[in-house]
């Protein structure tokens, strides 16, 4: 077995390593203990884990400056305050969110009571990604605790810094029953998914995404498969662009492009492709000014996906495409400077895959019938961006695509809103993650029904003629 797949209860600890199995087994039984387990007490675990994020906050910021030259703002911003938004928001309502939910007798039920409670599944399995290493791993963890569920994580080998201090982390703060953290490559995720977890929170691409739920239909677990593809954005005539250009410029080059919910690439009218191009170029300037110096531009996470980028680029332009800023790179730091990139033809690579990196692509349109149509003709993205002063556009758009979810004169902003779902739609995801929905995604929505005095008994063989007149008139009168 991996080496990554055996871990240690921390110094000093008299019980030797621990393999998957032996945790597995470990959590299977916790798991059911964990069933009785109170709002409070689940709140205290969630508490524990805010203390150590708390507690850890210069490690994180040097661990992911290490790992992708993250800024400290952007560590707050995108890593640290979600996790705690996370925290925070499930220890507000988990009472409330745990009640059991009475729903009204319908007519054919009348004489019983009805409620839906949210049981915990049971052993889940988090496996994340690298882009946000931290925020993409405790903010499904702290669903998961909210919910009841023991967890085993498996983060991203591409993020080493990061997945050290994760380790560090739960090692910590919690006991591998109740929460495991193994480190490793895909082998490690592979014996993993194995295993008959109860539910599997999957952050990743779409293409290990279907290998991940292939694996989990062995067992029949339930999946979250929180995945990615190409959000479009569509800036119309009407909008404000020097307001929606530095949107987009924002979400664009943020973690350089490394971002599930960032613009992949931008429908602009064509009456004012020019003006948005300068105010594009603007808004770099003025975040980022010489790119390469500047300490708020990160890189892109290895030499693997900066040669993977810089062949969209090269392939890009060698189609035609037209340089409008940056296109420029430098190996050695796995740096890309924030690229604008026009004329770019449909068969180009970079119109093909996920981005994943800091490079638009500007396409210009006439008739919004045009943007809608090839969105429809791709797989469903995950965020789709409509920049408009006109409501009826941004109503239009709405309705006549399908995305994970969506911003007007916004990107991105939807993930930090604790009341909304966040997910993907088919190649993008399936179900949701975030507050509420993440609390959802580890429980099991149990029906419980208690009979007071219902007529059901009224209608049990043998079919007599008096009952089979009674199951007409049910059939006829209470459905
Ligand atoms: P990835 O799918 O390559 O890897 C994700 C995780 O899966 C890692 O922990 C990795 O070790 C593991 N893995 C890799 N191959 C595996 C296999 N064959 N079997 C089992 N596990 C395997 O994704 P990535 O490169 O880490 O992240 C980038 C992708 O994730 C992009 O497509 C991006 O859009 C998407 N993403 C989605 C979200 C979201 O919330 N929807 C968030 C971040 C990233």
């Amino acid at each position: 077995m991996n080496v990554g797949s055996r871990i240690t209860l921390g110094p000093g600890s008299a019980t030797p390593a621990l393999s998957i199995e032996d945790v597995f087994e470990r959590q299977r039984t916790r798991a059911i203990a964990l069933r009785v387990s109170t709002a409070d007490e689940r709140i205290a675990t969630l508490r524990r884990l805010e203390k150590a994020i708390l507690g850890r906050r210069a490690a994180i910021y040097a661990a992911l400056a290490a790992d992708l030259h993250k800024p400290e703002a952007e560590a707050d911003l995108s890593e640290i305050m979600p996790i705690l938004s996370e925290i925070r928001h499930t220890c507000r309502h988990l009472k409330s969110w745990m009640a059991p939910r009475r729903v009204p007798a319908t007519l054919a039920m009348l004489g019983t009571k009805a409620a839906i409670r949210h049981e915990p599944k049971g052993v889940s399995l988090i496996i994340s990604p690298w882009n946000y290493p931290f925020n993409l791993t405790f903010g499904p963890l702290a669903s998961a605790i909210g919910a009841g569920c023991t967890a085993i994580i498996k983060p991203s080998e591409l993020t080493p810094h990061s997945a050290a201090l994760m380790a560090e982390i739960v090692r910590d703060t919690f006991a591998p029953d109740d929460v495991a953290l193994f480190e490793g490559d895909a082998s490690v995720a592979t014996a993993l998914l194995d295993l008959p977890f109860d539910h599997i929170f999957f952050t990743g691409s779409p293409a290990v995404g279907k290998v991940v739920m292939a694996a989990a239909a062995k067992h029949l677990a339930s999946v979250t498969l929180e995945l990615g593809g190409k959000s479009p954005v569509i800036v119309d005539e009407t909008a404000d662009l020097k307001k929606s250009a530095r949107s987009i410029v924002w979400g664009k080059f943020a973690n350089n492009g490394q971002t599930c919910i960032a613009p992949d690439y931008a429908y602009v009218h064509e009456s004012r492709m020019p003006q948005f191009i300068d105010a594009a170029r603007g808004a770099i300037a003025a975040m980022y000014g010489d790119a390469a110096a500047s300490p708020d531009y990160c890189r892109i996470v290895n030499a693997r996906h900066f040669a993977r980028v810089r062949n969209l680029i090269d392939d890009a332009t060698t189609r035609g495409a037209t340089i409008h800023a940056g296109g420029t790179a430098d190996a050695g730091q796995n740096f890309v400077a924030p690229t604008l990139l026009s004329n770019v033809s449909a068969d180009s690579l970079i119109m093909q895959e996920e981005i994943f990196g800091p490079v638009l692509p500007i396409l210009p349109y006439g008739d919004l019938a045009m943007p809608v149509r090839e969105i429809n003709a791709r797989p469903k993205p995950l965020a789709l961006y409509v920049y408009t002063k006109d409501k009826a556009i941004a109503d239009r758009v709405i309705t006549e695509t399908s995305a994970g979810g969506s911003c007007v004169n916004a990107s991105m902003a939807h993930f930090l809103h604790a009341n909304l779902p966040f997910g993907g739609v088919n190649n993008s995801g399936i179900g949701n993650a975030h507050g509420f929905y993440g609390f959802r995604a580890f429980s099991h929505e149990r029906a419980v029904l208690s009979d007071k005095f219902s007529a059901t008994p009224m209608l049990f063989p043998p079919y007599s003629g008096r009952v089979k007149q009674m199951i007409k008139m049910t059939v006829k009168f209470f459905t």
